[in-house]
């Protein structure tokens, strides 16, 4: 069997104690590569391989890191169907999803801001009296990108690009759950010609290796996307040490529907939102408020269309579901769903795992589930369950959505569907979360800033939001004589 290395100092090599954990392919529940068990000691040789490589790194003209990123570029770009199909196989995620959405992004995030540092540019405050101040921005060292499962590679390279461009070194921990991306990533970045510790991949658990790596004293920033249970495990390490912090969590975020909504449209959105990547998205719409007006027949539509959807293989393009990302994921979403049930959810569809033939007898596939008949202040409506699973709500007033959205303790995102513009900018500057969509949802925009509010994280990554959080900025102030 396949086994997987870990990329340190320029070389993929196997982990020091010589364990591996199994390395599983949702759709059908079998084992397929193995990934290297890596401890403390694996994390100690990458961060001083990032440590050395900083220093010629970060000394490098920006037009020199442009073109080594480039050159990861083009060869993401000759290896596109092997990454569309890795990732998918590794994932459980369709391949129709992973060659339009996945690997389209990875090489994105790297064009976007390898070209953006070219851009980045800083301020200068001239003052009365003869002083200027201007400021400079800084790679800062080592950072440490952790990423979790639901996108792999593309949250993986949405953190290493940024931090790169601005001249800093990376120890990156993919998800154990996805970790075969990330690998193929490690032999296009030694084909690239990256030089040698500029990147570096520790494979293995997240409460070891990942912890390891928010610990580590020379590692100086942390850019962490996952769970909001692991980001305050992390913020409490990381804060003792005083390292810079970015974190982009959890959500449980709102689709509002109101009744002036083109009902078509607005379905059509609500399916996507519910369900695309089996609902494994932060930004997906979790619970869906509709206003009492038009609440049954949106509900009629949006079941029927559900029901619609094809759950299968993920190499079939018709299958608009694939599998959930592992066992234990998909038995956390079918309890979430009998929790549900015995609160007084009604299932209108979905609900159970479904048993596939073939070799997909031992996937993980969950049916696109709807579920009504809670309130918003149940449970199921204010945990996050990260499956494909929605919430129908139904609401007689824009107050009254406005306080039922804002109830839960996330803030990530939300969406408004309204023919009224004033009300959809008044909803929007009343919704707490750091993204709002208007009659749409999951347009990205690279260059915004994008992050969550209360326990949906910590700063904003984005455009040059990510390049200043990835450089420490320097205030020199110069007194100009005015005398000769
Ligand atoms: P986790 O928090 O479980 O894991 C995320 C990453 O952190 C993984 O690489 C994991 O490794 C690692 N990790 C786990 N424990 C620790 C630790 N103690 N110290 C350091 N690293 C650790 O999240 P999931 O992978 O389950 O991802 C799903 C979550 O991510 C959802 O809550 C989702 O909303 C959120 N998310 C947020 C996004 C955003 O932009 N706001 C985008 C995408 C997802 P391993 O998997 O090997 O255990």
């Amino acid at each position: 069997m396949e086994k997987l290395k870990n990329y340190i100092g320029g070389e993929l090599v196997g982990p020091i104690s010589k364990k591996h954990l199994n390395n599983f392919n949702p759709s059908t529940g079998k084992v397929y590569s193995l990934i290297p068990d890596s401890g403390k000691d694996d994390v100690a040789q990458a961060v001083q391989a990032a440590k050395t490589a900083f220093v010629s790194w970060a000394k490098k003209t920006k037009q020199e890191r442009f073109r080594v990123l480039m050159n990861v570029v083009k060869n993401i770009e000759d290896s596109f169907e092997l990454l569309v199909k890795a990732e998918s196989f590794d994932t459980g995620k369709p391949e129709w999803l992973t060659r339009s959405v996945d690997i389209p992004r990875c090489s994105e995030n790297i064009r976007f801001f390898a070209t953006a540092s070219l851009h980045f540019d800083s301020k200068l405050h001239d003052m009365d009296g003869g002083a200027i101040n201007y400021t400079l921005k800084e790679p800062i060292g080592v950072v440490g990108a952790i990423s979790p499962w639901n996108l792999p590679l593309y949250l993986l390279t949405w953190k290493i690009a940024p931090a790169l461009a601005a001249g800093n070194t990376v120890v990156a921990k993919p998800s154990e759950i996805t970790p075969y991306t990330a690998f193929l990533f490690s032999e296009i970045c030694i084909k690239s010609g990256v030089p040698p510790g500029v990147i570096n991949i520790v494979h293995g658990l997240g409460n070891l290796v990942g912890e390891e790596i928010v610990k580590h004293n020379s590692v100086s920033v942390i850019s962490f996307t996952g769970g909001t249970k692991t980001g305050e495990r992390i913020a409490g390490i990381a804060a003792k040490k005083f390292k810079k912090l970015s974190l982009e969590l959890g959500g449980k975020n709102p689709n509002i529907i109101f009744s002036d909504t083109h009902l078509e449209k607005s379905v059509d959105w609500a399916l996507k939102s519910s369900f695309l990547n089996q609902g494994q998205i932060c930004l997906c719409g979790s619970r869906l408020f509709v206003e009492k007006k038009i609440y049954s027949d949106f509900k009629e539509l949006f079941v029927k269309k559900t029901k619609s959807l094809v759950l299968g293989d993920p190499k079939k393009d018709n299958s608009f579901l694939g599998a959930v990302v592992s066992k234990e994921h998909m038995e956390n979403i079918l309890k979430k769903i009998s929790e549900a049930k015995k609160l007084g959810g009604i299932i209108l569809t979905g609900g159970k795992r479904r048993i596939l033939s073939g070799n997909l007898r031992g996937g993980y596939f969950v049916e696109p589930t709807i579920i009504e008949g809670l309130g918003y202040l149940e449970k199921t409506n204010q945990e996050e369950i990260f499956g494909p699973v929605v919430c129908l709500i139904p609401f007689n007033s824009e107050d009254d959505v406005v306080k039922m959205a804002n109830s839960t303790v996330y803030g990530l995102s939300a969406s408004i569907f309204t023919e009224n513009i004033s009300r959809a900018h008044r909803v929007a500057a009343k919704i707490k979360s750091g993204v709002v969509w208007i009659n749409s949802w999951l347009i990205r925009d690279l260059r915004i800033p994008f992050g969550g509010m209360k326990n949906s994280g910590l700063g904003r990554e984005g455009g040059f939001d990510s390049l200043n959080f990835f450089t420490e900025q320097k205030n020199v102030c110069l007194k100009i004589d005015s005398e000769k």
